[in-house]
């Protein structure tokens, strides 16, 4: 899951922090029009993602196994896992069925007001999610493996920064933070089954995977 707290940060911070957004990640393939769609970064940072993962999965002399389904939700119509239901406000990678769900109405404002960073934070995410998954990768706590997605979303976007797949603008940087600094907890409780990491914490983890690669993941 990439955001269960959101609700519990103050609306005061949560303005502030959405009004700090400005500059956009674009692909140029993309650009056609000089302006993507929601519609168009979505598929693209789904897209982007698995042929990442593809290639990293190969090299290691891996298969990487696409996820089998995408799932856009509204409200509480989202698919299950397991018996879990999906929650609106949420994206979500499930690992029985292999699939990613996410609130396409909540990504969608967040893509209006935070800029197009919020979607490539957020995919890349619940990929790291599948990745884990594959990898058989088994925390204690659920805060390392919240940190762990967030540093392959770092790493994620670097290699493709770094192939010319995606551009950043002036301001990207700020608006990947920015992102991360809205869905962070908002007390550093480590122990807690539902946390993801303070601001700082998945800022912190996301910079080390886009400065050092998944591999320092
Ligand atoms: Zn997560």
């Amino acid at each position: 899951m990439i955001l269960p707290k959101l609700t519990r940060l103050s609306a005061g911070l949560v303005v502030m922090v959405l009004a700090a957004g400005c500059g956009l990640v674009r692909s140029p393939s993309m650009d056609r029009r000089g302006a993507d769609t929601f519609e168009d970064d979505v598929v693209t940072a789904r897209t982007l993602t698995e042929e990442f993962w593809s290639r990293q999965f190969q090299q290691l002399g891996r298969t990487y196994r696409p996820i089998a389904d995408f799932i856009p939700y509204s409200a509480d119509s989202g698919p299950s896992c397991g018996d879990q239901p999906a929650v609106p406000n949420n994206a979500f990678y499930c690992p029985l069925g292999h699939f990613i769900a996410f609130d396409q109405d909540w990504m969608e404002g967040l893509w209006n007001e935070m800029g197009d960073g919020s979607v490539y934070v957020i995919i890349p995410h619940e990929f790291g999610h599948s990745v884990q998954a594959q990898l058989g990768t088994d925390f204690s706590l659920n805060i390392e493996s919240e940190l762990q997605a967030d540093c392959y979303a770092g790493g994620t976007l670097s290699a493709l920064v770094g192939s010319g797949a995606l551009t950043m603008d002036a301001g990207d940087e700020n608006e990947l933070f920015a992102s991360l600094a809205a869905v962070g907890d908002p007390t550093d409780d480590w122990l807690n089954p539902a946390a993801h990491g303070t601001a700082e914490q998945r800022q912190a983890s996301f910079a080390k995977g886009y400065q050092s690669g998944v591999g320092a993941c």
